[in-house]
């Protein structure tokens, strides 16, 4: 993800200032929605450790004491990026390009393809 949504996200968000981010752009939208949730239901010790792609489906992994309610709302952001194009934020759907599992619209993979 490009530094300047990673420094957004750092400014208003406490539990992303270690996160690592191995992502595309196009999830940004939601993993800002995910955090104006999370943001109501963890304390200061919640921390995001890392927010990678494995799949085509986005992945948390988060550093905290057990919130059953942080666990609900990540699992939630996780099965919405599962129709999300990773790159550019429309539908998109699990495709292999490349012998890589992406979730993608059909305009971003045929740009990869080209690749
Ligand atoms: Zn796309």
């Amino acid at each position: 993800m490009n530094n300047q949504f990673i420094t957004y996200l750092q400014n208003r968000f406490h539990f992303f200032n270690n996160t690592y981010f191995e992502i595309e752009d196009g999830w940004f939208e939601i993993i800002k929605d995910m955090a104006l949730e999370l943001n109501d239901v963890v304390d200061k010790n919640f921390k995001i450790f890392e927010i990678k792609q494995k799949y085509g489906s986005m992945r948390i992994t988060t550093f905290s004491d057990y919130n059953k309610q942080a666990e609900d709302i990540c699992n939630k952001y996780e099965i919405k990026s599962q129709d999300i194009c990773e790159f550019c934020g429309i539908y998109g759907e699990q495709k292999t390009c490349n012998n890589w599992v992406y979730c993608i619209c059909s305009h971003c993979e045929n740009k990869i393809r080209r690749l």
